[in-house]
């Protein structure tokens, strides 16, 4: 046993076993995380053109005792690989209904959108409609203020069971925007079948707008497009006055970025808006 242990070892090259005991090690911490009171959601506005906000999208924080942050680049993907993201998720949409719940008894934000991200993975768990239902039951929110943010990533495995699983969350008046558009594989006929509100706009596209007539050309008909489906099209990533300005110019209608506002606690946005 021994030698086949030693053996085993010269398969994984230093990189490799750096990698796999930092998703191990990750893996642990992210257990530790979820048992106690180390994650935190934290949110950024979404604007309209006359800078109203209309939403609010969580994402998730994480202070980890020995690592400090951890970005959601890094743990997202393992607690994906992992299984973890379910019971992350379900922790997120908890949080998400109690924040929404206050919102709804509040005369400034009860008309907020709150997004949440969703990963594939808790899209297709078998209980995940039903872990929503008992959320929303619980903090009697509207559902129609809840919106979920799926990426294209989604539309790659079964379509029809993804349509009938979104339908059914339609539904019940929980509403979809799709995250990162333009970096993935939906094809424009996916995307008529799809009941969607809104497109955001990857901020890769975002970020060279000055520079890269590419990527001007890409946002332009993104909005075209969702213009055509009757969708809102929210840039994401934008950073600059400039930026808004040539979004606007090529009739952008929605904005979310450091320019309007990086991600804070919800505490902050309660006395800011
Ligand atoms: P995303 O959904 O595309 O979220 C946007 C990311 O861009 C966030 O990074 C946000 O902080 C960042 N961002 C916002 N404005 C700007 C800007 O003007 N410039 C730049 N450079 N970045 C900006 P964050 O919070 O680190 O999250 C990274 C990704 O992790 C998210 O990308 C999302 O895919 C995932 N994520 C975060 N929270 C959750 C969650 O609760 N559940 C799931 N499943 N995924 C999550
Ligand atoms: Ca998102
Ligand atoms: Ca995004
Ligand atoms: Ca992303």
């Amino acid at each position: 046993a021994k030698d086949a242990g030693r053996n085993t070892m010269r398969f994984y090259n230093p990189v490799m076993q750096t990698k796999v005991n930092h998703q191990s090690q990750m893996e642990a911490a992210l257990r530790r995380a979820l048992e106690g009171d180390n994650l935190q959601l934290h949110l950024q506005p979404q604007f309209d053109e006359g800078h109203k906000v209309f939403a609010m999208e969580a994402l998730l924080r994480w202070q980890d005792p020995d690592m400090g942050w951890v970005s959601p680049a890094d743990f997202i993907p393992v607690a994906e690989s992992s299984g973890q993201i379910v019971p992350l998720g379900e922790w997120v949409m908890q949080k998400a209904c109690q924040l929404l719940a206050g919102w709804q008894h509040h005369a400034a934000m009860k008309e907020l959108i709150l997004a949440v991200n969703i990963s594939a993975r808790q899209f297709y768990h078998p209980h995940f409609v039903e872990h929503i239902q008992s959320c929303i039951a619980h903090t009697g929110i509207d559902p129609h203020y809840l919106e979920l943010e799926i990426t294209e990533s989604l539309l790659i495995d079964d379509l029809e069971n993804t349509i009938n699983k979104m339908n059914l969350l339609r539904g019940m008046g929980i509403r979809f925007s799709l995250d990162d558009f333009g970096t993935g594989y939906a094809s424009l006929g996916y995307l008529k079948r799809l009941p969607l509100s809104s497109l955001k706009i990857d901020q890769t596209f975002v970020r060279d707008l000055l520079s890269d007539p590419n990527d001007e050309a890409i946002v332009s008909t993104i909005v075209a497009l969702g213009k055509s489906l009757e969708l809102k099209v929210i840039a994401e990533g934008v950073e600059t006055l400039e930026q808004e300005e040539r979004l606007k110019a090529l009739k952008c209608q929605a904005f979310q970025g450091y320019y309007f506002g990086r991600p804070a606690p919800a505490e902050h946005w309660l006395e800011t808006l």
